[in-house]
């Protein structure tokens, strides 16, 4: 059988950018539905004919962005659709993002009948002054509401997103947000620490001294505040910012860590496939020349590279890594021909400084390296 993939599908509209946000995002009150469903469908209709993909069927879907809850539960069950000419398996994992504000019980039941399994919930914190500073649009009444109307629609699978290390924020309050959120009981929480991302207004304000980060030894206090509330919970950490129920890890997003072949469609989207020639390529950015280019040629890649060994051999570990059970090394074995410790000498420091190890056939972070994750990850480079 034809090994499966990932497929990500990318809605670029917001009701307004968020000022630590860098995604491929624009603001839009009202959707160009209609033509973006064209588009994604015909995306999805090229691939399907293509050698890449033939013969493979996905087996998890992300609808992400952006704010991929703008869109109709007809216009996602039409995509979904096309996805099904792709061959998208029946047990498939079909995630929405959404956020609070945008959500009634009725659209939400839409979107279970027309296949979405997950849903996403952009929570981010419960604490009005901290929804302010990141300038998101809903409240944290909104998010408890949204709760309720994704339970009330069916949905048993419910992740729950937050973001620590904002300025201004303590220990307490945000051990007051991991209660709260506790407390609507999600199967599974994303907790990410906020990144100063390069020309974002966050970035800017940062340079002009209007926002201080948080220092290093609290959001270290932070990631710890998370293992022990999250962990007391019931909940499993399995990736570095990924907490969930046993069963309820993410499908999509493991395959990713995994190393497995994703094909993105939708405006400035990413795909890789290791065969034939580790392949990455992305899309065209801005939504009118993806729908233009896919009217057009039926696809709107913009641009592609073809991983070097090293740099396929060092994508699979860094980013196995970011897996608490670690990177296959039988895998990588197999797909490299070459053992881990030969391609990667400096394994041998890292094991000896206590920041990696080798369980079995995974080659992990220990407690202490998950501290260290990003220096590990650039010393593999
Ligand atoms: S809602 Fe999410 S995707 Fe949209 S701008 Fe804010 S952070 Fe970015």
């Amino acid at each position: 059988m034809e090994a499966p993939f990932a497929l990500y599908v990318h809605v670029p509209w917001c009701r307004h950018v968020c000022p630590y946000c860098d995604f491929n995002v624009y603001a839009s009150s009202s959707v160009p539905e209609t033509d973006d469903v064209r588009a994604y469908r015909g995306e999805l209709d090229a691939w399907a004919a293509r050698a890449e993909w033939s013969g493979r069927r996905p087996e998890t879907v992300y609808l992400g962005g952006g704010t991929p809850s703008l869109l109709s539960p007809s216009a996602i069950e039409a995509v979904l659709d096309a996805a099904r000419r792709l061959g998208l398996r029946e047990d498939a994992e079909v995630t929405l993002e959404a956020n609070p504000g945008t959500l009634t019980t009725e659209r939400l039941a839409g979107y279970r009948a027309a296949g979405v399994t997950r849903l996403s919930l952009g929570a981010q914190s419960f604490q009005p002054a901290l929804l302010r500073t990141l300038g998101r649009d809903h409240t944290a009444d909104q998010t408890r509401a949204a709760m309720e109307s994704v339970r009330a629609a069916g949905f048993g699978n419910v992740s729950l997103d937050l973001i620590f290390g904002v300025p201004g924020q303590s220990l307490a309050a945000w051990e007051d947000d991991l209660a709260r959120a506790l407390a609507l009981a999600p199967e599974h929480v994303s907790a990410y620490a906020l990144t100063w991302e390069e020309g974002t207004p966050f970035d800017v304000w940062r340079a002009r001294g209007r926002l201080v980060p948080v220092d290093d030894d609290l959001e270290s206090a932070m990631i710890d505040a998370a293992a022990e509330h999250l962990g007391v919970a019931g909940f499993r950490r399995y990736e570095i910012s990924s907490w969930a129920r046993a069963g309820f890890e993410s499908r999509h997003n493991t395959r990713y860590w995994d190393g497995t072949d994703y094909l993105g469609i939708g405006p400035g989207a990413h795909s890789f496939c290791a065969t034939p020639g580790r392949r990455r390529w992305w899309n065209l950015r801005l939504p009118h020349r993806w729908r233009d280019a896919v009217a057009a040629r039926g696809t709107a890649v913009d641009g592609e590279e073809l991983l070097t060994e090293a740099e396929a051999r060092a994508d699979f570990v860094i980013t196995g890594l970011r897996r608490l059970a670690g990177a296959d090394i039988v895998e990588f074995e197999r797909r490299f021909t070459i053992a881990v410790h030969a391609a990667f000498p400096q394994l041998a420091h890292l094991e000896r400084d206590g920041l990696v190890e080798i369980r079995a056939t995974r080659l992990r972070l220990t407690p202490r390296g998950l501290r260290f994750a990003d220096t590990v990850g650039a010393l593999l480079v």
